[in-house]
């Protein structure tokens, strides 16, 4: 038996990818799509259920990949809402969270795509432990995969848990390209949400990967929004607000975008009205607002009081800004928005 370490992680490659490799050990083309089907559709766990290719391929895929699984360190169900966080354990002991969302419209899963975060968004437990690892494609994939393997079925997938997608860009387009080649899931399934990287969303824009994007705004000035996101001293709302234009423009595709609520910081009058005023440089038609009442983590952040949501919302809707407030899921769990995180307290 070959030590895992030495041998290639299959899941990760794209089809092209595997294509080259593949290309080494047989002449036929087609064998690549074929072992590209088994892995991602199919979701073999050894090469020994490839049934059509020949004994000896499947002894010399076994000399050089392996195919990665995570196994479910934990797995947590509310009893509010039937919201399943899974703990999935990694390679080099590192853990990741995946959220299984039930819904009427659809069940909807929430992929992390780094271990930790960079970012240091003051109101979000991802980033408190800080920054440990990018994930590979095989392991968001398999968020997704043993996810389904448990029973479940996921009808649309959000990248929106630990981490931020568009810091781990390179990983993240392939995620993408084998999850619709390979596991069939239309990217219009898939919503994206980033921080703010408009050096990335830029770059999204050119590769119209067809998903939905989610930018999170949380402060419609320069000094409010630095003060919760980091970030945004490095790209200020203006550059923001920019890019999203392009993106727009270059996709013809909706943005939303996310307002944490959060009592006595940005939730005033004054705040919506700012808000409406900053989204209105947006093209007409372009924009989606999800007001989220922050969930609580260890920072001293709380949510408004129901009636401050409203009125907040309300504001918008005078002034035709098109706003929903996200309904919370899994809280008692701490699987909420902003409640991921890479270590878990297992007395709890
Ligand atoms: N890094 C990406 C994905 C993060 S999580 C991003 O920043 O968009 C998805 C959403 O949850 C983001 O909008 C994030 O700002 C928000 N969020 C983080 N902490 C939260 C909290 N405590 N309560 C509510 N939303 C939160």
């Amino acid at each position: 038996m070959n030590n895992s370490a030495d041998l290639t992680d299959i899941l990760s490659l794209s089809p092209g990818e595997l294509a080259r490799e593949i290309a080494v050990l047989s002449e036929r083309k087609f064998r690549a799509k074929q072992i590209f089907d088994w892995l991602h559709a199919k979701k073999i766990r050894d090469f020994g259920e490839i049934s059509n290719i020949s004994k000896q391929l499947r002894g010399e895929l076994r000399e050089k990949f392996c195919i990665k699984s995570l196994n479910i360190q934990k797995r947590l169900v509310s009893t509010a809402d039937n919201t399943v966080k899974y703990l999935y354990a990694l390679d080099g002991g590192d853990g990741v969270e995946t959220v299984f969302m039930s819904r009427d419209r659809g069940n909807g899963l929430c992929v992390s795509t780094q271990v930790g975060c960079r970012m240091g968004c003051v109101f979000c437990a991802s980033g408190q432990s800080g920054f440990k690892r990018d994930l590979v494609p095989s392991e968001m994939l398999l968020q997704l995969y043993e996810t389904v393997r448990d029973g479940k079925t996921v009808d649309s997938l959000v990248l929106m848990g630990m981490g931020e997608p568009l810091d781990n860009f390179g990983n993240v387009i392939r995620f993408l390209e084998i999850l619709k080649t390979g596991h069939g899931m239309g990217l219009r399934r898939v919503s994206l949400s980033t921080c703010g990287l408009v050096d990335k969303i830029d770059e999204l824009a050119r590769l119209k990967p067809g998903l939905t994007l989610s930018v999170s705004l949380h402060a419609a000035n320069d000094a409010d929004r630095s003060a919760l996101m980091p970030i945004n001293r490095r790209f200020g709302l203006d550059a923001l607000l920019n890019s999203c234009a392009g993106y727009f423009k270059a996709t013809g595709r909706r943005i939303s975008y996310e307002y944490a609520l959060i009592d006595g910081v940005n939730d005033g009058g004054e705040n919506a009205a700012e808000l409406a005023r900053l989204l209105k440089r947006l093209p007409p038609g372009s924009c989606h607002v999800n007001l989220i009442p922050v969930n609580e983590t260890a920072g001293p952040y709380k949510a408004p009081r129901p009636e401050k949501i409203r009125l907040f919302a309300g504001r918008l809707a005078k002034e035709n800004i098109n706003a929903t407030v996200r309904r919370t899921l899994g809280a008692d769990i701490n699987a909420a928005c902003g409640q991921l995180r890479r270590i878990w307290d297992f007395k709890k």
